[in-house]
């Protein structure tokens, strides 16, 4: 059998993927195989993925974004799907996670593989549900039968809720607001109805040795996470925590990759704790966040009540961060709504960077505000994370061509633009010596290619184009799974 990325850097082989990882990281080939090794980082990259750009989770690489789509049962088609998957990588999209649970699940999921430059996730569970019928009628058969046709397929990694055990269940009773993971909720209700121990967890030895045989990489779920702040840090969550810390090492015992799921909604005195106590518990394990949510009230704001958990989050040390629309709690996102939750998480992750200070990640923002006082309008708009953001705003109200020359804009208007008075003011002589400088080379810049381009890192070439979506491009519900 062909090694997992962790068997060949515990042998001191450095893959093609960790080739190609060093490449767009600009890393060393061997520290990347060295923090793979240690189970600090992960490649998720199946076997059969063959349109797969690999990419790496870690705490000490660029932090990654992840984008939610998948049908519903009232929703829709593959060429539908696909453009979802387009829209997630136009917009930048390090993995995508397909949640869906309506028909024809494995076509689409066969074509996502095919097209996808990103890995690509699933919740094996979800089909489990849709074919047994009810969470209490799934067998243990019927979960490795899923989960090995699916790592056939070529999904990179899998959400396993095998965490939640039946000793947890008494812990959640005081919650306000219960198991919200739809995965968790799954699994709690199969051990009241069954009363047997989780079946994930009792069948993790098997699914480990499917994961080893095509690489998949484990998101294991974290089913307690909490659904409001009431509730979070709580016995519930950290319980199952140090359940997924023996599953992790259960995992790369049998040689396979595993990051952890985590919260949810946590205030912000205590996002950090929950990075350290993870990153203690599940020895290093990269950490995939959703969100956090800092605050409850703010419905229709989420992906900003979320964005300010997410940065807080990165610089405390998670290595991936799942994404939550404006719609989150209140409905299905549409295009606009994926714009803006990439947006915001792209920023998150960016912001989380460079207060880490990783290498060149802060050349993006000095060639932007290069660009900026300069009044390099054009340059301003490329290197804007959402170019076409930026330039529609400023065309609202300056649209002229001759005003991509101007040294003010609307905001201040040419008289009391503090930009162009303190240029105007300050030594001639200095003036010049600015203008001569060499501009910030964001090309050569060690995070250029991992972070920098507003549409995505990757090649989507290959993806169907983006259809008119003037009545929206619907995703899948980006929340609990
Ligand atoms: S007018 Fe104000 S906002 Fe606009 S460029 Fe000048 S200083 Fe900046």
């Amino acid at each position: 059998m062909a090694q997992t990325q962790i068997q060949a850097a515990r042998d001191g082989t450095v893959t093609p993927a960790m080739e190609r990882v060093a490449e767009r990281e600009n890393r060393g080939p061997e520290f990347v195989r060295e923090r793979v090794a240690a189970g600090q980082a992960v490649i998720p990259a199946n076997r059969h993925h063959d349109a797969l750009d690999p990419m790496i989770i870690g705490r000490e690489f660029a932090t990654k974004v992840n984008a939610n789509i998948g049908n519903s049962e009232t929703t829709s088609d593959l060429e539908t799907e696909l453009e979802k998957l387009h829209t997630a990588v136009h917009y930048g999209a390090d993995t995508v996670m397909d949640l869906g649970t309506g028909s024809d699940l494995d076509e689409i999921r066969e074509a996502h593989i095919e097209h996808s430059p990103i890995p690509l996730g699933t919740v094996p569970l979800y089909e489990a549900v849709k074919r047994a019928g009810s969470p209490e009628d799934i067998t243990k058969d019927l979960l490795l039968e899923i989960i090995e046709k699916q790592a056939r397929q070529g999904v990179d990694y899998m959400t396993i809720h095998a965490g939640i055990l039946a000793e947890h269940l008494p812990l959640t009773d005081g919650r306000k607001t219960g198991i919200v993971s739809r995965g968790g909720s799954i699994m709690a209700k199969w051990m009241e109805e069954n009363g047997e121990q989780n079946p994930l967890y009792q069948v993790f030895d098997e699914i480990c040795e499917i994961f080893a045989e095509h690489d998949v990489t484990f998101s294991l779920g974290d089913s307690l996470r909490p659904g409001c702040l009431a509730d979070a840090c709580d016995e519930a969550q950290y319980a199952e925590l140090d359940t997924l810390g023996e599953l992790t090492r259960i995992g790369r015992d049998h040689g396979v990759q595993v990051m952890v799921e985590g919260p949810g909604h946590v205030p912000m005195h205590k996002v950090a704790e929950n990075i350290e106590r993870q990153q203690e518990v599940c020895d290093g394990a990269p950490f995939y966040v959703l969100g956090p949510l800092v605050t409850d009230i703010a419905p229709g704001y989420d992906h900003i009540t979320s964005a300010i958990g997410a940065a807080m989050a990165a610089q405390a040390g998670a290595a991936m961060l799942c994404y939550v629309t404006p719609k989150e709690h209140l409905g299905l996102p549409e295009e606009e709504d994926v714009r803006d939750g990439l947006a915001a998480y792209r920023i998150a992750a960016h912001a989380g960077d460079v207060g880490n200070e990783r290498p060149g990640a802060r050349d993006w923002d000095d060639a932007l505000s290069e660009a900026r006082y300069e009044f390099d309008w054009r340059e301003q708009f490329d290197l804007a994370l959402d170019p076409d953001r930026a330039r529609s705003f400023h065309d609202q109200t300056l649209p002229e061509d001759n005003y991509k020359e101007a040294r003010f804009c609307s905001m201040c208007g040419a008289e009391f633009c503090s930009m162009r008075i303190d240029q105007d003011t300050r030594d001639i002589g200095e003036m010049e010596a600015i203008e001569g400088e060499e501009r910030t080379d964001l090309e050569s810049s060690p995070a250029a290619d991992v972070n920098r381009p507003p549409v995505g890192t990757h090649q989507s070439g290959n993806l169907p184009p983006m259809a008119d979506h003037e009545h929206g491009d619907p995703l899948e519900e980006t929340g609990d799974d």
